[in-house]
């Protein structure tokens, strides 16, 4: 029996669209800059875009048709990176969007890559390990035509991780005839990942936050409260940083909801419980909190770090931290933006703040074509120097052109990108 395809989510249709979101990004910042008009334009553009059904049987023998994505914005400044999310929020207005974020992430923190992602529109909670395994090959196995240790990389982002960047270069080397670990990043470290990628992103966002609050003058983490929305890849291995570096994290959440203590929650404690119970629902001994609850807590440092779209007009005015580290892609609009920089807020963008992730996922790509590993030591101190590096030259342009860091991290990104296009020529 073949059932019909699920019906598209429209639990997102309230929130901006992502891909208005980074283009309105994308025309503040290139309006600044001084660049042909020709390039300005062509780079508005996504340069492929691929949509795929498939089928995937389920346990009871059923055919269900599941629908992904893969979007190319830049071939640039090399091969395309980015992520494969799974999540019933996915559309291709959203892949577009995170594949244009991309773009600049990796020109910005000088990376020989442009930017990608895919998706596919599923609840990856609602899928068995078999079936979700059977998913996760077919969609790679749709993408064998796309992607290429030299053309295109995956990695993980939202419900993906290192068993689905697994069964991708399994399926990748099976189609080929032979191994090839350098066709994803973020994979598991027995075949060919680099020590130190699951924390990478988290860790970046940590080291990003204490750039910041350095330049703030304010040292001390026992005085510093963050609050964490999502608690994730990125939100637990960033919470979990914090808390080793004694920051006191009083608030995290997940998509049931957050929890708050401001006396600082005992993050290792969190993370077993939420490894033993897969949510925070039912964590003892805290107060019980909404998402939009969490993000206006009492704190001086919230990271964003589950999703797009969550800092909007309407929560903005009430943000009482001082500073404010994007964990996630996008996960402030426009309106927000304008309403956080009025304020005096300071917001590090998410192409600065969570390149954590692409920049170990470069290191792994590196290490697998040469097929010479790193420590973790290594790992971490390149990591550090490719952030601050990139911060440095953020702030230096924020403070040039008189602007929010956004715009002046995205002006960057785009004149390096729209520099070597213009190098290269317009072919034919
Ligand atoms: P993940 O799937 O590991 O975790 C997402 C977390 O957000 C989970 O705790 C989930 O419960 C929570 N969540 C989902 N929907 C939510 C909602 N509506 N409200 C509140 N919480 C919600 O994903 P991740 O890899 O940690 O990615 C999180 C964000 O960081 C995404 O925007 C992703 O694009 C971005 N990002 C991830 C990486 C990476 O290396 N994983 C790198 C750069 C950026």
């Amino acid at each position: 029996m073949v059932v019909s395809m699920p019906s598209i989510h429209t639990a997102l249709e309230h929130l901006p669209s992502p891909y208005e979101t980074a283009l309105s990004q994308y025309d503040r910042a290139v309006q600044r800059l001084d660049l042909d008009d020709n390039v300005k334009e062509y780079m508005r553009w996504p340069r492929r875009e691929f949509t795929v059904n498939f089928p995937v049987r389920r346990d009871d023998g059923r055919i269900e048709m599941f629908t992904g994505y893969r979007v190319h914005h830049s071939t640039i400044l090399g091969p395309s990176k980015g992520g494969i999310r799974f999540s019933t929020n996915v559309t291709l207005d959203e892949v577009r969007a995170l594949a244009m974020w991309m773009t600049w992430k990796c020109a910005l923190v000088n990376l020989p890559f442009g930017g990608a992602k895919g998706g596919v529109i599923v609840d990856p909670k609602s899928l068995s390990v078999r079936e979700k395994e059977n998913l996760t090959r077919r969609y790679a196995s749709e993408l064998i035509p796309l992607i290429s240790p030299y053309a295109d990389i995956p990695a993980p982002d939202m419900g993906t991780g290192p068993q689905e960047m697994a069964w991708i270069m399994d399926t990748y080397s099976m189609t080929v005839g032979y191994s090839v670990p350098a066709i994803v990043t973020g994979k598991p470290i027995n075949i060919g990942g680099s020590q130190g990628r699951t924390e990478a992103t988290g860790r970046g966002v940590i080291i990003v936050m204490l750039e910041a609050l350095k330049r703030m003058g304010r040292s001390n983490p026992n005085n510093t409260a963050l609050v964490i929305q999502g608690f994730g890849n990125v939100g637990s291995h960033a919470a979990a940083y914090a808390y080793e570096l004694g920051f006191k994290v009083v608030g995290v959440s997940d998509v049931d909801g957050g929890i708050y203590d401001a006396n600082g929650l005992n993050i290792p404690k969190v993370r077993d419980y939420v490894a033993a119970n897969r949510t925070l629902n039912g964590y003892p001994g805290v107060d019980h909190i909404t998402n939009s609850e969490l993000l206006t807590l009492p704190c001086d440092v919230l990271i964003p770090a589950a999703m797009e779209g969550q800092l909007t007009e309407d929560n903005a005015p009430h943000i009482h931290a001082s500073l404010i580290v994007e964990g996630a892609n996008g996960p402030t609009d426009t309106e927000a933006d304008d309403i956080l920089n009025d304020r005096g807020i300071l917001v590090i963008p998410d192409i600065l703040a969570n390149a954590g992730g692409v920049t170990v996922s470069y290191f792994e790509w590196v290490q697998g074509l040469q097929e010479f590993f790193w420590d973790t030591d290594e790992v971490f101190r390149q990591l550090e120097r490719v952030l601050i590096k990139a911060y440095d030259a953020t702030a230096s342009m924020t403070e040039k052109q008189g602007t929010d860091m956004r715009t002046a991290a995205q002006m960057l990104a785009i004149k390096r990108v729209g520099d070597a296009l213009l190098t290269r020529g317009f072919y034919p």
